[in-house]
Parts: structure tokens; C-alpha cells; sequence
């Protein structure tokens, strides 16, 4: 008999949201025959029908909005704005798809004198393995594009929170024949594994720690599948001496380093200030993060929620409790919304650290919590040299008032995008850089990821 596991509320642990099977190798395998099975339809569809299904779908799912932004809190923790945050971007992703895909999948002429044409042809079934940080932007990100493109899809979110993906995906099914696209909740060691090292499996697109990308790319090597990685990082932000610290900057870097109680691949991790800015900035920020409410995210007054499950908070409240034991100084702010069932949640209040060095754990970990180290440097090569000193580049951010300083150190940060004054998302969902080092690799941008589920093949006239 198949196991099963209970999604929790992590705002309220005794809640449990939902229960599910937990898929087993058979089922993997099944899967994996359906989506072989539909793909030699789907394929053949014109850009132009896909376009037009995936539009009814981003309609249904815009209907559903309040729903799966209201179950999407439930099972993952983050505030009412920043879930429907995730679930808007995921449709607006969709209808951006639907409209590329007429004109993207034209076949280019390359060489006019020959001639010879570029063309697109779909690779055949993709996995899509996402974490539970942000499991349904992220899944859409990958899976849309696949199958825009004329793929088809299995989709493999982690088990601490897959009920609302699952049911964006139950919505989409409604516009696709069967075997089209496929969620299944099961464990990376049964499910994760299976799919990575299937031959069936064409494409495999991975979002999340570096350590299991490691091991991805080794299973995916052995079917040399194509594999898209977008990992862990650990964004550094390099605060200058002349940087203007208002109420906006800081109100933006306090975003930066809580959004989603600091569970973001991309969220500020590390602060090297000038040490003439130090204090200043460290007051700055602890009046900031003392205004933030942590409470459940359905209640409209909460600014953070809780973390998302009893791993991730076991580890950030032990780093905190590590750093307090080797005498660094954490300075914990900002105000329990509900004090009586503060324990009855994974919360935690943000807290700034000072005094940690290059070689903390809380420096050199990705903490995926809000807990921030604020670490004073005297020239700025000594702070390009610290940012640098990880294995990640994912983003980093500059903060200075000389646009030409900015470049200068954007020049010489390891990262896949430096933001000036900010640090954050693009605004603009066409645009997206991959990480770089051992951050992943991948191009996730508009044409380019389509092109990434698509083989090109030449056609000489
Ligand atoms: P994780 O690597 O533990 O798990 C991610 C997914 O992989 C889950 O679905 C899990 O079930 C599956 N998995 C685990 N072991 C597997 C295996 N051996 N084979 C196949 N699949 C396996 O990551 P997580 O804890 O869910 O997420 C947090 C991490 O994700 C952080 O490191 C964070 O930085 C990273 N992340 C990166 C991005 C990005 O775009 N770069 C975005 C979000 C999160």
C-alpha cells in the first residue's frame, strides 16, 4: 500500500490541510507511459490551439485566485499579499506563453542564399522538480513553457506544500486532453529519483538545493537528458559609504532579506557595509525589522509569516541559538502578533546578527530564514573579495548613490544579476538571468525557455 503524508499549516501545526499519497515507483512509471502516450498527439497540435487552451486555462485559473491564495497560505505560511503575489505571476506567465507561442514557433531563415531554416521540434516528456519555498511559480515557470512548446509534463512538487499546485494543475486539465500534464506528490528519493534518471523523461527542469542538482545531473547524465538547475544561493548586498540609506532603501532591503520569512532563493543572505555606515545602518534596520508582524499569514495585520516546516525551523532556530552561544550579538525585533499561539506555529521573530566573520555558519550557510548578518568592511575591494567567497552566485545588490561605482562593483560580483539599490525580482516577467557558479544554470526567459524544451533542427531548401 502506498504511504501517505499530511500537509500541515504551518501557522498552526495541529491543522492539517490536506492528506496525500504519496506516489510510489509504479505510479512514477504510469505517469511517465501517459505522458508518452499523449505527447504523439500533443505534439502535433498547432501553436496556435495550445496557445488558445492555455488562455481558457489562465482564465479559470484567474477565477480561482482567491481560493488557491487562500489554500496557498494555509499550506506554505507566507502573507495573504505575497501568495497571490506568487499565484498572479503564475497566470500572467501563462498568458504571456499563450501569446509567444504563434509567433516564436515560426521556422527562421538563417541562411536566405542557400536556403536553410532553423526549426523547432518539441524533445518529448519533461520532469519538472520544484521546492516548497515557492512550489507554484516555480513550477509554472518550467512546465508552461514545456508545454506550450508541444512537450508534455509530469510534475513533481515537494511534499510540505504540492495542494495548491496540484490544484492549479487540476484547473489547466481542464483545457488539456489527458496525459498533457501530470502532478504527482511523492518523495525525492522515490519519486525525485525516478524521474531524473528515467530514459522516458526527455528534459528534466530542477529548482532547488544544490546538493540534489548535484545529484540530479548525475542521474539525468546517465539517458543524457537535457537538464535546466536553478539552485541555492547565498546573495551578498555591498553597502558603500556614500549609499543613501532613506526610509525607501531601507524599507526595499528589508524586503529583500524577509520576504517570505527570508525563504527566497534570491533574498539578501549576507550585509557588508563600509564600516562608517555601520551604525547607522544597523539602527536603520533594526527599526525597520521591529515594525514587522509575525503572525498567520491569513490574518490581514501580518507582515511575515511562519517558516514553512519543522526542518527548515529547526535549523534556523538552532543557527540562531549557535550564533548566540559563540557571543555573537543578535539583536531580535518586531512584535508576535498573537502571543498565546506563538507556539503553536514555526515562528520566528527577524533578527540582525553583528560580529560574525567569514568563516560563521551563519556567513557562509544559506540561512533561508530572517536572520541576517551585518558584517563591516574598510575598502571595497576587501568586501568584493567576501562577497565572492561562495560557491553561489545567484544575485547580489549594490547600494550607492554613484551610478558609476554601482557598475564598477556589479563588474566584479560573481552573480547571475546585480540590482542597484534594491534587491529583489524583475518587475517584468520577460526578463530573467540565470544563476551562475554553483548556483545552476538555465535560461529561463521568455523565448528562451521554450527554445529550452525544443530541439532545432536545420531544413535546407
Ligand atoms: P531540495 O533540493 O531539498 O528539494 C527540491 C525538490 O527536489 C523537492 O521536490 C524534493 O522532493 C526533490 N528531491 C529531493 N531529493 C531528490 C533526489 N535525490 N532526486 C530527485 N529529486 C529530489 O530543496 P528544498 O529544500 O525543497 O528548497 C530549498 C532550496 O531550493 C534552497 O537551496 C533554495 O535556494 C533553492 N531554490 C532555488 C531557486 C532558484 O530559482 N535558484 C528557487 C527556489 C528555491
Amino acid at each position: 500500500m502506498a504511504d501517505t503524508t499530511d500537509v500541515i499549516n504551518p501557522a498552526k501545526i495541529s491543522e492539517v490541510v490536506g492528506r496525500v499519497r504519496m506516489a510510489t515507483e509504479a505510479d512514477v512509471d504510469h505517469a511517465l507511459d501517459q505522458a508518452q502516450a499523449a505527447f504523439q498527439t500533443w505534439s502535433r497540435t498547432t501553436p496556435e490551439e495550445r496557445a488558445s487552451r492555455l488562455c481558457d486555462a489562465a482564465r479559470d485559473l484567474r477565477s480561482a485566485l482567491p481560493e488557491l491564495t487562500r489554500l496557498f497560505v494555509r499550506e506554505n505560511g507566507k502573507p495573504l499579499r505575497e501568495a497571490e503575489i506568487d499565484i498572479r505571476r503564475s497566470i500572467e506567465l501563462t498568458e504571456i506563453v499563450a501569446k509567444d507561442l504563434p509567433q516564436w514557433s515560426k521556422p527562421e531563415l538563417i541562411e536566405p542564399d542557400q536556403p536553410v531554416w532553423a526549426r523547432r521540434r518539441a524533445r518529448g516528456v519533461a520532469a519538472v522538480i520544484s521546492p516548497w519555498n515557492s512550489p507554484v511559480l516555480l513550477s509554472f515557470k518550467r512546465f508552461i513553457p514545456a508545454i506550450g512548446a508541444g512537450n508534455t509534463a509530469v510534475v513533481k512538487p515537494a511534499t510540505y506544500c504540492p495542494l495548491t499546485l496540484v490544484r492549479c494543475v487540476e484547473i489547466i486539465n481542464r483545457h488539456l486532453p489527458s496525459g498533457v500534464l501530470q502532478a504527482l506528490i511523492g518523495s525525492g528519493a522515490v519519486a525525485g529519483e525516478k524521474l531524473a534518471s528515467d530514459k522516458r523523461v526527455r528534459t528534466i527542469a530542477f529548482t532547488g538545493s544544490t546538493e540534489t542538482g548535484r545529484r540530479i545531473m548525475e542521474l539525468a547524465s546517465r539517458s543524457v537528458k537535457k537538464v535546466f538547475l536553478e539552485l541555492g544561493g547565498n546573495d551578498p548586498a555591498i553597502v558603500s559609504s556614500d549609499a543613501k540609506l532613506d526610509e525607501d532603501a531601507i524599507a526595499r532591503m528589508t524586503h529583500g532579506i524577509l520576504r517570505a520569512s527570508g525563504q527566497v532563493c534570491v533574498a539578501i543572505k549576507r550585509i557588508y557595509v563600509h564600516h562608517s555606515r555601520l551604525n547607522e545602518l544597523v539602527e536603520k534596520l533594526a527599526r525597520s525589522f521591529d515594525r514587522v508582524v509575525v503572525g498567520n499569514g491569513l490574518i490581514p495585520e501580518t507582515t511575515m509569516g511562519p517558516l514553512n516546516n519543522r526542518a527548515q525551523f529547526d535549523f534556523v532556530t538552532g543557527l540562531i541559538d549557535r550564533c548566540t552561544q559563540k557571543g555573537l550579538v543578535v539583536m531580535t525585533k518586531g512584535r508576535k502578533l498573537f502571543p498565546p499561539a506563538w507556539n503553536e506555529g514555526f515562528f520566528v521573530l527577524p533578527s540582525i546578527v553583528l560580529g560574525a566573520g567569514e568563516d560563521d555558519e551563519l556567513v557562509r550557510c544559506e540561512q533561508f530564514g530572517p536572520v541576517i548578518p551585518v558584517v563591516p568592511f574598510v575598502n571595497e575591494h576587501d568586501a568584493i573579495e567576501r562577497a565572492n567567497n561562495t560557491p553561489y552566485g545567484l544575485r547580489a545588490s549594490v547600494w550607492t548613490a554613484d551610478r558609476h561605482r554601482a557598475e564598477a562593483l556589479a563588474d566584479q560580483i560573481e552573480a547571475g544579476a546585480v540590482f542597484l539599490n534594491d534587491h529583489g525580482i524583475f518587475s517584468n516577467l520577460h526578463i530573467e538571468f540565470p544563476g551562475i557558479k554553483q548556483s545552476g544554470f538555465s535560461r529561463e526567459s521568455r523565448w528562451a525557455a521554450l527554445d529550452h524544451y525544443t530541439d532545432t533542427y536545420g531544413f535546407a531548401e
